[in-house]
């Protein structure tokens, strides 16, 4: 991974992550696992919040939106439905010098020579590789017991269509959503947690009436965007590209992605695609089971067409970190800023007594715990010089530092230094929780980037 050297803002990212516990690579004293990644204690809590936010846009502020969680382990007919086990193939090409594989396709291969040990006209004939970690089912390990990780969630939600319909009682058009783990043997992942051999996609299926699938995509393009940016991604790092012919999947009409300008160029986060009734019209071949839909107003009986959303959890949250990383010189000393939406921030706040006497600890304990209470993540550091914590915060991305001083023992007030503002507040220490709350849930606006 020659880019993430710490002259790039993604080199500097695997070393923040590290550093501050946000992510880790697996199995790192084992000399780690190829592209797979842990994630710390800010890791978690951002990545849940990520997710949480998703699921509360997707499901619980929707009436026509229903929550599954479909296991990893599929019936192996489900992936020659799919397509998958025909299809999901990469044409791969190994460097006879060096042994090391990579995609037939990748850039870096255009010129003929081996990014690696640098050889020339040294790769063999592309041979097709399929994607899928393959495993066995109970004690026998032949074909007939072979399952597979799962490589996308989507076809959980596709078999397990009829059952969310009859039980839910909804009316096409509705979706189903879900988040979960997905597995990859990808050939060249890279690039931090951007492509990884396991991840979690976020994706929601949305079952339309056959002819209605245009507007529908539009509609879906739409609301995902407009989610992506309320994470307060900045909008000139963002853009739609949709597929050419070439690009399309076997299974899709129309289809768009989402991009981000990372460093290593415009790359997509998530997928918009108009699937039409390719899945459930092999699902229905492959397993005999009818999957239509029948319309009472219309008295019409069909296959519904999909429109999909999918968005990789990891692959957002290394955006998230991307946009909101920052660097900028203060008073001549270089300050290292994570400028997170607060709502997506694992910390919220971090309190601190400037002195370790004098009554301040109470009141900061005291102020700590009631964040807590509220549910409100906060951090209690009495440790180091006002400056030296402060900087801890900004590289933890966490919005706000509420510091007591020796007037809050007088007057009960604090001050609230504001991370991306610099600026700083004073508020009665009961107002915290009321205060911290309104500003988290507030539309966060980012700033420019700094030239
Ligand atoms: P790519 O072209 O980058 O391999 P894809 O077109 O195969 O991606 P989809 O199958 O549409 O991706 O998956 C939807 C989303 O799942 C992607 O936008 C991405 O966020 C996430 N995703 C897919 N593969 C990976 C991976 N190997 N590591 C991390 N996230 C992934």
């Amino acid at each position: 991974m020659a880019e993430t050297k710490e002259t790039t803002v993604m080199g500097k990212l695997v070393s923040l992550a590290k550093r501050r516990g946000f992510v880790y690579q697996s199995s790192e004293i084992y000399g780690g696992t190829g592209s797979v990644w842990d994630y710390g204690p800010l890791g978690v809590e951002l990545k849940r919040n990520l997710r949480e936010r998703w699921w509360r846009a997707m499901v619980h502020q929707r009436d026509d939106i229903e929550g599954l969680d479909a296991a990893i382990l599929m019936h192996p007919r489900v992936w020659e439905a799919s397509g998958h086990v025909a299809g999901f193939t990469d044409p791969l090409v190994e460097c006879r010098n060096c042994h090391r594989r990579f995609r037939a396709d990748a850039p870096e291969l255009a010129g003929g020579q081996c990014p690696v040990c640098g050889s020339r006209d040294s790769f063999t004939e592309p041979r097709m590789f399929n994607l899928m970690f393959r495993t066995f089912m109970g004690p026998v390990e032949d074909e007939a017991a072979t399952v597979y990780l799962r490589p996308e969630t989507a076809q959980g939600i596709y078999v397990n269509f009829l059952n969310v319909f009859n039980a839910s009682r909804q009316k096409i058009p509705f979706g189903i959503a879900q988040i979960g783990k997905a597995f990859r043997n990808e050939i060249t992942p890279g690039n931090f947690i951007f492509r990884t051999r396991e991840f979690e996609q976020a994706e929601m299926q949305y079952f339309v009436e056959p002819g209605t699938d245009e507007q529908w995509l539009e509609y879906w393009k739409d609301q995902r965007m407009t989610w992506v940016r309320d994470l307060g991604i900045r909008a000139e790092n963002l853009r739609f590209h949709e597929h050419t012919q070439e690009e399309l999947a076997h299974y899709a009409k129309r289809a768009y992605d989402i991009q981000y300008r990372f460093e290593f160029g415009w790359q997509e986060f998530e997928g918009i695609h108009n699937r039409t009734d390719f899945d459930l019209s092999r699902h229905q071949e492959y397993s005999g089971k009818k999957l239509e839909y029948f319309d009472q107003a219309s008295q019409r009986r069909y296959v519904p067409y999909i429109i999909e959303t999918s968005a990789g959890i990891d692959r957002t949250l290394l955006v998230v970190l991307a946009d909101a990383y920052h660097e900028e010189d203060v008073e001549g000393e270089t300050r290292v800023v994570l400028r997170l939406n607060p709502a997506l921030a694992p910390i919220k706040a971090a309190v601190f007594p400037l002195v370790r006497k004098d009554g301040m600890p109470e009141i900061a304990e005291k102020i700590h715990a009631t964040l807590r209470a509220a549910a409100l993540p906060s951090f209690y550091d009495d440790g180091g010089s006002i400056g030296r914590r402060y900087r801890r915060q900004d590289e933890a991305g966490t919005p706000w530092c509420v510091t007591v001083d020796g007037q809050s023992t007088q007057d009960g007030t604090v001050t609230i230094r504001d991370r991306d503002s610099l600026s700083q507040i004073r508020v009665p220490a009961e107002r915290i929780v009321a205060w911290v709350t309104e500003q988290a849930t507030k539309p966060y606006a980012p700033l420019p980037a700094i030239p």
